[in-house]
C-alpha cells in the first residue's frame, strides 16, 4: 500500500483557473518524492492539499490508507517544514521542537525532554536549547524547523522548497542532512523545490509538473540519462 495516494486530483480556484489538474501519484511507504516544475506550475497547491492547508476541488487524498479529503490537518499526522521555517520567536529552540508533542496532550514530560533531546542531538542542537530563533544562524533556524518535523512519529514529512533561503555552502550541508535524516528515519518525504541539484540528489523519484498536469515521474537517473 502507498503511503500517499493522489487519485485524480483537481484544484480549481474561483476564476475557473485550475492549477492542479487531474493529478494521480503514488507515493511509496519510505519513498523520498520530489516536486519539481517552473513557477507556478502547482507545486505549493499540491503540497498544501497533502498537508490539508488547501481544500481539493475534486480527486481523493489517501494517506495511510485513510481518504483524508475533509480531514482537519492536525488529524492527517503529518509534519509540514516552510520555507520560512515558522518558528515561535517568544520559545526557546526546545519549546519550538517540544511544541507538537505538547500539542498531543498526555505525554510526560520525561518523554517530552527524551525525544527533543534525541532529535536535537541528531541535528546538532543539543548546545543551543536554550536559545531563543532570533539569536540563531539561518542554519540553525533550519534544523530547529526540522526537529519539529521529526520529534515525533507521523505518517510523512513534507518540505516546501525549505533551503531557498540559505546560502549556497549551507544549502550543501542541510542537503546532505536531510538526506541523512531521512534515510535513517526512513519517512516518507514529499519535497517541493525548483533546485535542479536538490531534486537530482535527494530523490527516489522525481515528479514533474507544469501547469498543473503531472508531466512525468521518474528517478534521478532516468531523467539524467533522457535525451
Ligand atoms: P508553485 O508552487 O509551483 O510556484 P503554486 O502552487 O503556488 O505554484 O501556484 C499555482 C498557480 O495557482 C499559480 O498560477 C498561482 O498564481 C495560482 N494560485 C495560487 N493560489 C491562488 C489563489 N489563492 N487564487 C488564485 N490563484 C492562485
Ligand atoms: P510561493 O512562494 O509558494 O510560490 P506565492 O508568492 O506564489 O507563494 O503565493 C503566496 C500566497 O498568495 C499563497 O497563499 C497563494 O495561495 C496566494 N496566491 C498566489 N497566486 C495567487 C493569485 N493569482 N490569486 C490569489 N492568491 C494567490
Amino acid at each position: 500500500m502507498a503511503a500517499i495516494e493522489m487519485r485524480n486530483i483537481v484544484k480549481e480556484y474561483g476564476d475557473g483557473f485550475k492549477a492542479v489538474n487531474d493529478v494521480s501519484l503514488d507515493i511509496a511507504d519510505g519513498e523520498f518524492m520530489i516536486l519539481v516544475g517552473p513557477s507556478g506550475c502547482g507545486k505549493s497547491t499540491l503540497l498544501r492539499m497533502i498537508v490539508g492547508l488547501e481544500d481539493i476541488t475534486s480527486g481523493d487524498m489517501v494517506i495511510g490508507g485513510d481518504r483524508v479529503n475533509d480531514k482537519a490537518p492536525r488529524d492527517r499526522n503529518l509534519s509540514m517544514v516552510f520555507q520560512n521555517y515558522a518558528l515561535y520567536p517568544h520559545l526557546t529552540v526546545f519549546e519550538n521542537i517540544a511544541f507538537p508533542l505538547r500539542l498531543q496532550k498526555g505525554i510526560a514530560e520525561d518523554e517530552i525532554r527524551r525525544r527533543v533531546r534525541e532529535a536535537a542531538e541528531m541535528l546538532e542542537l543539543n548546545e543551543h536549547l536554550d536559545r531563543k530563533p532570533a539569536n540563531l544562524s539561518g542554519g540553525q533556524r533550519q534544523r530547529v524547523a526540522m526537529g519539529r518535523a521529526i520529534v515525533r512519529s507521523v505518517n510523512a514529512f513534507l518540505f516546501d522548497e525549505p533551503l531557498s533561503n540559505l546560502d549556497a555552502k549551507l544549502r550543501g550541508q542541510m542537503r546532505t542532512e536531510i538526506s541523512r535524516m531521512q534515510r535513517r528515519l526512513g519517512t516518507t518525504t514529499v519535497y517541493v523545490t525548483h533546485d535542479q541539484t536538490e531534486a537530482m540528489t535527494l530523490g527516489d523519484r522525481v515528479a514533474v509538473l507544469r501547469r498543473g498536469f503531472l508531466q512525468q515521474v521518474a528517478s534521478p537517473r532516468e531523467l539524467y540519462e533522457q535525451p
